[in-house]
């Protein structure tokens, strides 16, 4: 049975970062990581800038899994799938045997959502949430030059940006009437909109796929509004959803990811969670800074230093060449009115609660350069707990 001080499960960003972190502060504990893939260390947010620049999945490994688990002196278990969690005897059922640990951290990420569509559609749709989808697409792009994209969230905006930039008929469907709806104002989408028009992509907005009729080497799309239009693949980025199916399996308290406390400690006092798959104090952040943040505290924690998370407000920096944008929210803004201003490109959108405090900004071209000045102005997201 192979056992180890400290097992992780995942091997993303999460995984590999939290190792990183733990070997800055110590040489001595034992590390097993497990994963379900091939364990090889990349950057997620490559996939979506990576056709335009004509990067293969190869190109994307920074390093091997065995190459990490040399640097980093590790034990490393790829393409073994956790099963199940014993929480009283600590121990892992995995594809390959049984797994002993002291302390478990979960980082095992989040899924793309399988859209609902006819099956002519579903058949010639995927997502790119992984190095092995972003290979799988590539070989089912070639040859072809139509593509359709479901969703216009930050992933279909910058997969949008990034194929037409590659060369393709880019068109994106999307249910809001709006880019990146969750992330700015409509006036600030229309110029995003506007931006990736004018470099050939068609939006389709407010429109579900209604039905789907194979045609030689085309699949036509009917929308609900009755338009037709013609495409080769759909790249279906409708959103991400926490792995928290083991967790749950395990009885360890779940919401919209795997709850845990301002450690990341789990409602099981040995388990931790990190990542796309954590609800940290009630907030789902799939982004790396946060990560990274993560990482370092529990490092310290997991080492005999109990630390809290704390989080800055944190911007989000799109991939969109063709017009720069930046986000940043600690709170969703609700009904009440974003302060907008700007000309040409270059736009600003402001979010003030009740109390007039700034708690949400968005920026468009130019404007983007404000957003240090902005931040200063917000309060952190996750305070130090008193
Ligand atoms: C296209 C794209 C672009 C992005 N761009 C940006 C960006 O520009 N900036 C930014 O901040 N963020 C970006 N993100 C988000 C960021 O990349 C993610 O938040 C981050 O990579 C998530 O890392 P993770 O380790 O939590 O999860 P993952 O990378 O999903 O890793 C999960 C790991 O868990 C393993 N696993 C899962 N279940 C099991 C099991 N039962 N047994 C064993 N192993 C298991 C998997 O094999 C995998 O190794 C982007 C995301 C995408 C999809």
């Amino acid at each position: 049975m192979q056992q180890a001080d400290i097992v992780i499960i995942g091997a993303g960003h999460a995984g590999y970062q939290l190792v990183k972190e733990i070997r800055k502060i110590t040489a001595s504990r034992s590390i097993l990581l497990l994963c379900a893939d091939s364990g090889d260390y990349y950057s997620k947010p490559l996939l979506s800038n990576g056709f335009s620049k004509g990067k293969t999945a190869q190109a994307l490994v920074q390093k091997t899994a065995a190459e990490m688990a040399t640097e980093y002196q590790i034990q490393l278990q790829t393409h073994c799938v956790v099963e199940s969690i014993d929480t009283e005897q600590k121990l892992l059922q995995t594809r390959l045997g049984q797994v002993s640990y002291q302390q478990l951290v979960l980082a095992t990420g989040a899924s793309a959502l399988t859209p609902q569509l006819p099956t002519a559609a579903l058949a010639i749709s995927q997502p790119i949430n992984d190095l092995a989808d972003y290979q799988r697409f590539l070989q089912r792009c070639e040859g072809k030059k139509d593509i359709c994209i479901l969703g216009a969230g930050l992933v279909g905006i910058e997969y949008a940006n990034d194929l037409v930039n590659a060369g393709f008929q880019v068109s994106v469907i999307a249910l809001e009437q709006q880019p990146l709806a969750q992330l700015m104002p409509a006036p600030l989408g229309d110029k995003l909109a506007q931006a990736l028009m004018q470099l050939g992509v068609t939006f389709y907005w407010g429109n579900p796929i209604t039905d789907a009729q194979a045609s030689g080497e085309h699949c036509i799309l009917t929308l609900a509004d009755g338009r037709t239009l013609s495409t080769e693949l759909i790249l279906s980025a409708i959103g991400l959803k926490p792995n928290t199916e083991l967790a749950k399996k395990s009885a360890l308290v779940c919401g919209k990811g795997i709850r845990v406390d301002q450690y990341l400690r789990s409602s099981n006092a040995d388990i931790y969670a990190i990542g796309d798959c954590a609800e940290i104090c009630q907030h789902v952040l799939m982004y790396i800074t946060p990560i990274n943040l993560s990482a370092k505290a529990l490092a310290a924690t997991l080492c005999g230093q109990p630390t809290q998370l704390q989080l800055p407000a944190m911007p989000v920096l799109v991939k969109s060449p063709a017009l720069p944008i930046v986000s940043c929210q600690n709170r969703q803004p609700d009904h009440t009115e974003w302060h907008i201003s700007g000309e040409g490109m270059d736009w600003q959108a402001l979010w003030f609660d009740q109390q007039q405090k700034l708690q949400a900004f968005a920026l468009t071209g130019k404007m983007v350069g404000q957003r240090m000045r902005l931040i200063k102005q917000m309060t952190d997201l996750l305070p130090a707990a008193g």
